[in-house]
C-alpha cells in the first residue's frame, strides 16, 4: 500500500532542503518526480544525485509566486510525464523581522511564496488530478502553523494560512477522490534554518533544549511521511496537519 510505481510526483522547492528529502522518499517508492525551483542549476544537482542513486527524476524551473509559470509548470509536467497524482506545495521563505520593521513588500513575497504559491499549484492540478481518478496534495506548514514568533509575523500568518488552506481543499475535493493534508516540520537543519541560526541569538540552544528527539531533524525525516500521505495507505486520511518535530510541539 505504500509503492508509488506509476505515479507522477512533483514537488515545488523539490531541488534542495526538506522538498529534496520527500522527493527522495516518493522516488524509493517508485514515483517518477519532478522538481520545481527557480534555481535551474541547482534543480539539475539534484536531479543528477536521484538518478545516480536510481531514481526516476526530472526538473522545471518554475517561480510559484506568478500565475502564469505555475500554469506552464503543470502543462510542462503533464507534457514530459502524461499525469499528475502527487503535489507537494514545499516552496517556502522567511524574512525575519518584526512586525512593526516589516514593509509591505516583504510582507507579500512571503504570503506569495509560502501560501498563495499553494492555492495556485493546487488550482492548477486540480483538473489532471481529478481527471486521473484521484490524487494526494502535501501542502508544507511549519511550527508557527501553532505557535506564534516575534520575528515572523508574515511567515507564521502564512503557514497558519497553508492548514486552513489544506481543510478547504481536503472539503472541496474529496468527490474527486483528491486527499489534501498539511504536513508540520519541527526544527530541520536546511539553508532556511542555518540562515535562522545565524540571526536569531541563543535559537540553536532552544531547539535542543525543547525537542524531546533530542536533535534537529534532518530532511530524510520527512521523507517516510511524504510516502504515507502520497500512498493509498492515507486514502481515509484528509485535512489534517501532521506534526514531524521530534516532540517539539508537546513539549
Ligand atoms: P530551503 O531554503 O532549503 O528550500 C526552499 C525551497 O523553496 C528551495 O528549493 C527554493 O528553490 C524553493 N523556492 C523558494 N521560492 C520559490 C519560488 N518563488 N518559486 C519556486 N521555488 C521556490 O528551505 P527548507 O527546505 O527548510 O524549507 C522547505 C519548506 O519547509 C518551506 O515551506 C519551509 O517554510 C518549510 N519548513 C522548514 C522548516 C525547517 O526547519 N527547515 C520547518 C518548518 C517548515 P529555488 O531557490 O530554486 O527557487
Amino acid at each position: 500500500m505504500f509503492q508509488l510505481g506509476g505515479k507522477v510526483a512533483l514537488v515545488t522547492g523539490g531541488n534542495g532542503g526538506i522538498g529534496l528529502g520527500m522527493a527522495r522518499g516518493l522516488a524509493q517508492a517508485g514515483a517518477m518526480v519532478v522538481l520545481a525551483g527557480r534555481d535551474a542549476a541547482k534543480s539539475a544537482d539534484a536531479v543528477k544525485a536521484l538518478a545516480a542513486e536510481g531514481h526516476k527524476a526530472d526538473a522545471v524551473e518554475a517561480d510559484v509566486t506568478d500565475e502564469a509559470s505555475v500554469q506552464q509548470l503543470v502543462a510542462e509536467v503533464l507534457r514530459r510525464h502524461g499525469a499528475l497524482h502527487i503535489l507537494v506545495n514545499n516552496a517556502g521563505t522567511n524574512i525575519r523581522k518584526a512586525p512593526d520593521a516589516m514593509s509591505l513588500e516583504e510582507w507579500t513575497t512571503v504570503m506569495d511564496t509560502n501560501l498563495t504559491s499553494a492555492f495556485l499549484c493546487s488550482r492548477a492540478g486540480h483538473g489532471p488530478m481529478k481527471q486521473a481518478g484521484g490524487g494526494k496534495i502535501i501542502n508544507i506548514g511549519s511550527m508557527l502553523s501553532i505557535f506564534g514568533a516575534p520575528y515572523a509575523p508574515a511567515y507564521g500568518a502564512s503557514k497558519g494560512g497553508v492548514v486552513q488552506l489544506t481543510r478547504s481543499l481536503a472539503t472541496a475535493w474529496a468527490a474527486d477522490n483528491i486527499q489534501a493534508n498539511a504536513v508540520l516540520p519541527g526544527w530541520i537543519d536546511t539553508e532556511l534554518t542555518r540562515k535562522a541560526r545565524d540571526q536569531v541569538k541563543g535559537l540553536n540552544e532552544r531547539v535542543l533544549a525543547r525537542t524531546p528527539a533530542g536533535r534537529w531533524g534532518v530532511p530524510a525525516d520527512l521523507a517516510g511521511i511524504a510516502v504515507f500521505l502520497a500512498s493509498s495507505a492515507s486514502d481515509f486520511v484528509t485535512g489534517t496537519a501532521i506534526p514531524v518535530d521530534g516532540g517539539y510541539s508537546i513539549s
